[in-house]
């Protein structure tokens, strides 16, 4: 059954009166306050009654008031992240089809506006940065399944991936809205088109769950932690692979300057944690392309490989640079070049050709 996430208060024993996150049924939470499409597949239990639907600033609908049976889900904390970038994802997916209608719909210089280059781009490249996150979700939902572990003591192993997950997806639907408004132009900015409240609210999700600066200095402190223990362990020499060993490279570097005062470094802290992430993301759209076997994921994660590769570098060599200098700077560039060679594309087709796949489908699609 699909289900949407909706926060509230709720009269309920242990959390009556504060506000609370819960899974509802798509159709009631529809007329509450959720944008529809956000997909989980968490367990459901206690029956509840929401009696007021309290969600600060987020805008509602006019029934925001009204009573409502639902079922909460008790989160533990470690799993918010992972329930939050699956919660954007599903606010991704609706905000992409609205735009891909509204381009088809609108007309300019005597074409709909879907067929200009730039505005394909954009619609791929919002598709292109979901796939990664919805790859990355896909991926950690998997490893803690496989980790037979209970989900609180999986949780804790698998802390980083999920601030991977709250960062990537909360600044993915962040992308996502902007552009969206943006193909909208002047009307995105209007309230009676929905995509004005998509933007509006998804900007709290950079926020609440930690902000994404806490989650940032958290990750990588919690992968130097498994890297002690000798549980983390990256293989093999693929692209993403080579990224994931330039994250590993660039902790060694920095807690060699910095040892136990790494913690106060935050940019470097920070910069390592994004090409952590970067290269998780990577790797999870990667191996889902190989798995699927589907033209569109292997055109969407070319695309990503080449444009990530960059960021990635970009961090890493400021990372690099606050940790070394002359020769041994030097020497850590050149393998930070080594590491994140890839076969260059033409990325513009390819866009085209995934804006193309969109178009035809009206929606998202892999
Ligand atoms: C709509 C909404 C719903 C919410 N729902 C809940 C909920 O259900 N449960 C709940 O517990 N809370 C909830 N919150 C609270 C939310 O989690 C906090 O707003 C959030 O954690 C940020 O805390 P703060 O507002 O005190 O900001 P601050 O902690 O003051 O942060 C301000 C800025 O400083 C940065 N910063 C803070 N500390 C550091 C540091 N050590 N290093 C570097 N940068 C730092 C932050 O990243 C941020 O950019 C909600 C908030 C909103 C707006």
């Amino acid at each position: 059954m699909e289900a949407v996430i909706v926060y509230c208060t709720c009269p309920s024993a242990d959390v009556a009166g504060r506000l609370a996150r819960a899974l509802v049924e798509e159709r009631l939470a529809a007329c509450v306050t959720c944008l529809p499409g956000a997909v989980s597949t968490y367990r459901w239990n206690d029956a509840i009654t929401v009696e007021q639907e309290v969600l600060l600033m987020i805008k509602t609908s006019t029934t925001r008031h009204a009573a409502l049976q639902a079922r909460l889900v008790a989160l533990h904390p470690n799993e918010v992240p992972e329930v939050l970038a699956v919660s954007a994802h599903g606010k991704c997916r609706y905000t992409l089809a609205g735009a891909i209608r509204y381009a088809q719909e609108r007309r300019a210089f005597g074409k709909s506006i879907a067929e200009f280059g730039l505005i394909q781009h954009k619609l791929a490249e919002m598709a292109i940065r979901m796939y990664a996150n919805e790859s990355m979700a896909y991926r950690l939902v998997g490893h803690i399944q496989d980790s037979g572990q209970p989900l609180m003591k999986a949780g804790e192993e698998f802390a980083a991936e999920c601030s991977f997950l709250k960062i990537f997806g909360s600044e993915t639907l962040d992308y996502v809205v902007d552009e969206a408004l943006q193909i909208h132009g002047g009307y995105g900015y209007h309230q009676d088109y929905p995509v004005e409240r998509a933007y509006r609210d998804a900007r709290i999700n950079r926020i609440f769950e930690g902000t994404n600066e806490i989650n940032r200095l958290l990750a990588t402190g919690m992968l130097l932690r498994r890297i002690k223990k000798g549980t983390l362990k990256v293989d093999g020499s693929s692209t993403a692979a080579n990224a994931s060993k330039l994250g590993l490279f660039l902790l060694n570097a920095a807690s060699k300057k910095y040892g136990d005062s790494i913690e106060e470094q935050q940019e470097v802290v920070a910069g390592i944690t994004d090409v952590l992430m970067n290269a998780f993301a990577l790797e999870s759209a990667t191996l889902r392309a190989k798995k699927t076997k589907k033209e569109n994921a292997a055109d969407m994660t070319a695309v990503f490989a080449d444009e990530i590769l960059e960021n990635i570098k970009a961090s890493a060599k400021t990372v690099l640079a606050a940790c070394s200098e002359g020769p041994a700077l030097r020497s850590n560039l050149s393998t930070v070049d080594a590491l994140t060679e890839v076969e260059p594309v033409n990325s513009i087709a390819l866009r085209r050709r995934i804006a193309g796949r969109l178009l035809q489908a009206g929606k998202y699609v892999v």
